[in-house]
């Protein structure tokens, strides 16, 4: 069976209302109000069609839509099945630009729709086609606890979320007052309840004093862990926190390599692993560095789209967490089931995902190979 058909197509997801994280407290950024996707299509001769997609926030897409238009190409006439080959093949392509970052979350998007392709032609939703040890993973909600938000509103949300099924919950922290972020944690921790699993992410905001601080502070929350305390790449300083604190270490999100990630499971600088499979440049090297983590006795919690994480969280020997972030959910036909803390594997072949009619409404460019040039 070979490649036909590509279309790789750049879109703009608007946010219900823009969010600001501890970066925009701090005024490294703006709000975020949309996420910018690059979906990619992959068609054999039988009709069957892969679909994956990347994403960044705030600036990136163009430049990834801008790699795929130079090396999609490439994939055309090829067997689909042979993902390792083809990988190497567009990496080695565009090899002059780097092994991470914008040319490699560009090839996500690719590698993402030949899984999604694989496992549907083996009649098979994607976390079976790996080798699934469940048929649902823990979920825990981020999106309703932003900064912008005023508490009673997070609080809100908080119970929404529970209502809705969702099994634990995330408060941004990290502004410039340290009080302040501790009296919001008090206020969701004693309107939610001791039982209910809570996690904090200061998205980068802190230095190393700081977050030691922060940690000591907190340990009595008994909080499944904290996110991103430090600057993505300083690995040591997550190892000495992860060792000072009895509170679990999570980071990962950021990097975009498999060496980044692999630096963090060497020093042991997490408890909690989060890659994300778009960033890290798709599924192929997030495999990787899930099973090195695993090996390591270290838990795997991905970042954000939970669209694709839910299948490889299924997939993974340790039962962890994956993330409740709504944002890309308009852009799909499907929606994913939640219910009891838990959301299901989808049991549709593949991804389980359709493009909406209405991501037509958000497509700013499209580009399409045909084999022989149709
Ligand atoms: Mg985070």
């Amino acid at each position: 069976m070979r490649v036909q058909s590509v279309r790789f197509g750049r879109h703009a997801v608007p946010l219900a209302r823009p969010v600001s994280d501890a970066k925009v407290a701090t005024g490294r950024q703006r709000p975020l109000s949309r996420i910018d996707v690059l979906t990619c299509e992959i068609t054999t001769a039988d009709g069957i069609a892969g679909l994956g997609f990347s994403y960044t926030t705030r600036a990136g897409t163009p430049a990834q839509f801008a790699h795929v238009k130079e090396v999609g190409e490439l994939l055309l006439g090829e067997d689909p099945a042979d993902i390792g080959r083809l990988y190497d093949r567009l990496l080695w392509a565009g090899a002059s630009v780097g092994r991470s970052g914008v040319a490699t979350q560009a090839l996500a998007a690719i590698d993402v729709a030949l899984w999604d392709l694989k496992a549907k032609r083996a009649g098979l939703p994607l976390a079976k086609l790996l080798g699934a040890y469940r048929d649902s993973v823990r979920v825990y909600n981020t999106s309703g606890g932003y900064l912008q938000a005023p508490i009673e509103e997070v609080t809100e949300k908080a119970t929404q979320s529970l209502a809705g099924g969702i099994g634990g919950i995330k408060i941004k922290v990290g502004q410039p007052a340290m009080a302040e972020d501790l009296r919001r944690l008090t206020a969701v921790r004693e309107h939610i309840g001791d039982g209910v699993p809570l996690m904090v992410d200061a998205n980068q905001q802190w230095d190393r004093p700081s977050a030691l601080r922060f940690g000591r502070a907190v340990e009595e929350f008994g909080l499944v862990w904290i996110e991103e305390p430090l600057d993505a790449y300083d690995a040591e300083g997550h190892a000495q926190l992860a060792a000072a604190l009895d509170t679990p270490i999570a980071t990962g999100e950021m990097l975009s390599s498999i060496p980044d990630l692999v630096r963090l499971i060497d020093l042991r600088a997490v408890d909690y692993l989060q890659p994300d499979v778009p960033r890290v440049g798709g599924i192929t090297p997030y495999l990787k560095v899930a099973a090195l983590a695993d090996h390591a006795r270290l838990q795997v919690a991905p970042h954000f789209v939970m669209e694709i994480h839910v299948h490889l969280a299924a997939a993974c020997p340790r039962d962890s967490w994956v993330e409740h972030i709504e944002w890309l959910s308009p852009l799909f036909e499907e929606r994913l089931e939640i219910a009891d803390g838990r959301i299901a594997v989808p049991d549709r072949p593949g991804l389980g995902l359709s493009l909406a009619g209405r991501a037509r409404d958000w497509r700013l460019d499209q580009v399409e190979f045909h084999l022989n040039g149709r």
